[in-house]
């Protein structure tokens, strides 16, 4: 027994994580599970399982009569309380009753393996809070440097989603959601409603749902909302979440200003597209978003077949009709978060944001079919032909970024499969790996 006990205690020493705890323990006892109480969240979490929490309402009974009994037996299983300082601070789970001499044998060991526990969980705490600030810190850095809401919201959802793991997390501007791409919970919608530009913000009764106000120069721009469907949001993560919207806050608003002033100085008069300044300013943000994140990223490459033509037979003002009507035309089949750039004369280049190389074919080829269909009015000008509808149609080029390329390579391969669409019969799609 006294060897047993040295040996348990020597174990426990170089034990540094819950799972070598639970090895420890099972090489004498027949122990099922540890169960610790979250004074924050003021629920039983399973210590072994990634403190998933605890509904079951016997166990959390049990938990509560062991606070006057150290021991109990419950049908086939037995539960021993973990102390420290005189506080119950949770307990184990036994797959059976102990034998006398294995109760003796806990009896003694008990209290080492509570302060054990108590360590790991305080040395959890701790990187967790390490994790928080640096999770803060990149945040800040990530989102101050950005002028693109599109940009921002994402990269903002998927850290908060990390941070409150057993939430889910969504983001609302204008009382539209804007991150993830679906919420059906209509109650949360109802919640939005309620918010203005004062508002702090805002828990339901059984704090299962959060409502983070963003809201900046008093204006309410949105707001960030959690649902736990087991647990509630802890007072770190309220914390967190407040600073976090805030910050978020001040960026959004930043950001749609700054938008409004960029408007005016990068978009192609004609068509209203990116120029092209702007166009390669946006494919240098858009690849070191792809390459940092590992997200999907395609880019499409267009021209106009024939446009000389088009120029040659119905003058100049036709010419930029048609260009016209074409962008608006592209423009109308994408995404809002999509990029749509005028790259030359008659060329235009589309960013297609986290798109596989399938889907972005699937959106050219729709691109094609519309232009192809599409009557372009040129009656207003005056020509010789009377001519009053014309057609055009285009090639296009899709290509999909992979992390070893530079912002150079991707278009040149975008217009590498642009030039085969051409040299094949023109009104095509031509897909480059
Ligand atoms: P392809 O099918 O091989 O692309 O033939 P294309 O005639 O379209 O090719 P090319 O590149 O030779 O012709 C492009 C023409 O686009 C030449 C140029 O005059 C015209 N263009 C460029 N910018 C503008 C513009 O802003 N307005 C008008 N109307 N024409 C323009
Ligand atoms: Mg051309
Ligand atoms: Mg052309």
């Amino acid at each position: 027994m006294i060897d047993n006990l040295r040996q348990i205690y020597k174990f426990l020493d170089g034990a540094s994580n819950v799972q070598s705890i639970m090895n420890v323990l099972e090489e004498v006892f027949p122990l099922n599970a540890i169960y610790i109480y979250d004074p924050t969240t003021e629920s039983l979490r399973d210590f072994s399982q990634s403190w998933m929490f605890i509904k079951s309402k016997e166990l959390n009974n049990t938990f509560q009569n062991l606070k006057n009994k150290k021991y109990i037996v419950e049908g086939k299983y037995a539960y021993y309380a973990l102390f420290n300082n005189g506080q119950i601070i949770g307990m184990l789970e036994f797959s059976e009753k102990l034998h006398s001499k294995l109760l003796e044998f806990l009896e003694l060991s008990i209290f080492c393996i509570s302060l054990k526990i108590q360590n790991i969980i305080l040395s959890e705490r701790m990187q967790k809070n390490i994790e928080f600030h640096d999770s803060m810190k990149n945040i800040a850095k990530i989102i101050e440097t950005q002028y693109e809401t599109n940009y921002i919201i994402p990269i903002i959802g998927e850290m908060i989603d990390k941070f409150v793991s057993d939430h889910l997390v969504y983001i609302f501007i204008d009382n539209k959601l804007v991150w993830p791409s679906a919420c059906n919970d209509e109650k949360i919608f109802e919640l939005i409603k309620c918010l203005n530009n004062n508002s702090e913000y805002i828990l339901t009764p059984d704090k299962k749902i959060g409502l983070f106000p963003l809201i900046s120069e008093n204006k309410l721009l949105g707001c960030i909302v959690t649902k736990g469907t087991d647990s509630v949001l802890s007072e770190k993560e309220i914390e967190y979440l407040e600073q976090l919207s805030k910050q978020a806050a001040t960026t959004i608003n930043r950001a749609n200003v700054y938008a409004e002033i960029l408007k005016h100085a990068t978009l192609d008069a004609l068509t209203g597209f990116y120029n092209r300044r702007q166009l390669e300013e946006r494919i240098k943000q858009e690849v070191s978003g792809a390459k940092r994140q590992n997200r999907n990223l395609c880019a499409i490459m267009i021209d106009i077949d024939f446009f000389k033509n088009i120029n040659d037979t119905y003058g100049h003002a036709a010419g930029d009709i048609v260009l016209k009507t074409v962008a608006r035309n592209i423009k109308l089949q994408l995404r809002d978060y999509d990029i749509a750039g005028r790259y030359g004369g008659e060329e235009f280049v589309i960013l297609l944001p986290f798109t596989k190389l399938e889907e972005a074919s699937m959106v050219a080829e729709r691109l094609r079919k519309s232009i192809e269909q599409c009557k372009i009015d040129i009656s207003k000008i005056n020509n010789d032909t009377h001519v009053k509808n014309i057609s055009v149609t285009i090639s296009l080029g899709v290509h999909q970024y992979n992390k070893q390329e530079s912002e150079e390579e991707l278009i040149e391969n975008a217009d590498k499969a642009l030039y085969e669409a051409k040299s094949s019969g023109r009104n095509k799609v031509v897909t480059k790996e």
